[in-house]
């Protein structure tokens, strides 16, 4: 017998504790890996492997999926992902909110909010017409989490069309459906919109139902960050359902929250509405553990309302971090016209109830997304701290749910969702994607005030069979996959 003959497995976790992604209850057992994936699950005192980690104590996992990112271009120009991978997120869905990196026709302008995936000078090196080359562009220079790529309506809309301020013409329409036709074809899941952002604000229900044809054709998913997620959530939620029902298609609702404060408690209406709605048709939706949120910064003053924190700016950057009241009176100016000053900018609004963010946690439906910022200078801490926030502060001390539901809604959920095969569970068969991490100690460590931490008690992360973060460091590992759409 050889040496090699010897070895059972490339990587042997011993001594965890596992929790597979199913809501099954916790159980001792050790994960043998040959190459990308999982081959062994049980007893393996009596087997061996190149590479033993010891992960006596610790829960052992499927890596995080995080259902909704803006990783588009961070894929590309920063991809060591450290915000991700130091989280035990090992996929990433893209493509969120209506803004896309990919198709996006080189001379089109890039208004807000597309800028939040990537600043004017580095679009430039993550600017692709067709959405196969921006698939490509990744294989060749791989990241260390997979990509579940989605494409942007507003993205179709900029691209297709000079003046965005209305409903788009029959004959925009019909090139905004040729570009999604041909990402799907490339191995896009599906399509997002952002009627809540100016670019998108004028396109009608039946505009968007028209465009996500090839939705309905190719067997994709309809993600929105919604029309209104105020006073008027209630309608945008009929909306988003109606345009699934009309189409026949899976929807998410992004982040869902209930903003400004005579709109606090609404979630006691808004998720009984789901829940009746998902009796009829397919309905998920995702959130984010914090209570503040974080986009462009608006320039009309009932977007402006209650606290404002600066996440960046382009014509001011040593005031991010500062609140846009306090600059606004030292300039002597309105909140508006502060905001004008400062553009191009983004900001963090304390604008949530907690009592609803946690509601929407806790509701069995609910998958976690982070919403995260890679561009912002400041960004908010939800880059950073998402999951690691949902397994330490709300599962374990506000016992919100169990650490199986959590781990569950951040894996077999989300994989279930967008219909991502062979991952979220940590079955024999199953590619390698897991997550060793510390129950007692899990934490997020970014704040508002100090957002680019690592999180506590993350401890190996392992990305299609290869160890992409072990130690408090990262390896080197570049092992991300494009997860494709699967073809019906
Ligand atoms: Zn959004």
């Amino acid at each position: 017998m050889t040496l090699r003959e010897r070895q059972n497995f490339d990587i042997l976790i011993r001594g965890g504790t596992l929790i597979d992604g199913t809501k099954r209850p916790r159980c001792d057992l050790d994960v043998g890996i040959a190459g990308d994936k999982v081959v062994f699950i049980g007893d393996a005192s009596h087997l061996s492997a190149n590479q033993v980690i010891d992960a006596s104590g610790k829960i052992v996992a499927p890596g995080f999926i995080d259902s909704h990112s803006h990783d588009d271009a961070a894929l590309l120009l920063d991809p060591a992902m450290m915000p991700k991978i130091t989280q035990g997120v090992t996929s990433v869905v893209t493509g969120n909110c209506g803004i896309s990196t990919a198709p996006l026709a080189r001379k089109a302008e890039r208004p807000m909010p597309l800028s939040l995936i990537a600043s004017r000078e580095s679009h430039e090196a993550a600017n692709f017409s067709y959405f196969g080359d921006y698939l490509a562009a990744l294989e060749r220079s791989p990241a260390s989490v997979n990509v579940i790529p989605m494409v942007g309506h507003t993205t179709l809309r900029v691209s297709t069309m000079d003046e965005l301020d209305r409903e788009a013409s029959p004959k925009e329409v019909h090139a905004m459906q040729a570009l999604l036709l041909e990402s799907m074809d490339a191995g896009a899941i599906g399509l997002s919109t952002g009627t809540y952002y100016p670019p998108a604000a004028a396109a009608t229900t039946e505009e968007i139902v028209r465009v996500c044809k090839p939705l309905a054709e190719k067997g994709g998913i309809y993600v929105t960050h919604m029309r209104d997620e105020a006073d008027r959530c209630v309608e945008s939620i009929e909306e988003t359902l109606q345009i699934g029902r009309l189409l026949g298609v899976p929807v998410v609702i992004s982040h869902h929250k209930l903003a400004r404060g005579q709109n606090f408690g609404k979630s006691l209406v808004t998720l009984p509405m789901i829940d009746a709605a998902m009796k009829c048709q397919c309905v998920a939706l995702d959130c984010y553990p914090y209570n503040a949120s974080s986009t462009m910064l608006h320039q009309d003053e009932s977007r402006l309302q209650g606290r404002v924190l600066i996440a960046s700016s382009g014509s001011h950057p040593e005031l991010v971090g500062l609140e846009l009241s306090k600059i606004a009176t030292s300039w002597g100016v309105s909140l508006e016209e502060a905001s004008k000053r400062l553009q191009p900018a983004s900001a963090i609004y304390f604008s949530m109830d907690e009592s609803d963010v946690q509601r929407i946690l806790a509701y069995e439906h609910t998958m976690i997304g982070s919403d995260g910022l890679p561009t912002n200078d400041k960004p908010h801490p939800r880059l950073w701290g998402t999951f690691p926030r949902v397994l330490g502060r709300y599962s374990r001390e506000l016992k919100l749910f169990s650490l199986e539901t959590a781990v569950w809604k951040m894996t077999g959920l989300t994989a279930k969702t967008f219909g991502i095969q062979r991952r979220g569970t940590v079955t024999v068969g199953n590619y390698a994607d897991l997550v060793v991490f510390d129950s007692a100690t899990v934490s997020d460590r970014a704040t508002y005030e100090d957002p680019a931490q690592p999180s506590a008690g993350i401890e190996t992360v392992v990305v299609n069979g290869e160890v992409t973060f072990a130690g408090h460091g990262h390896t080197g590992q570049r092992a991300g996959r494009v997860l494709r759409r699967q073809s019906a």
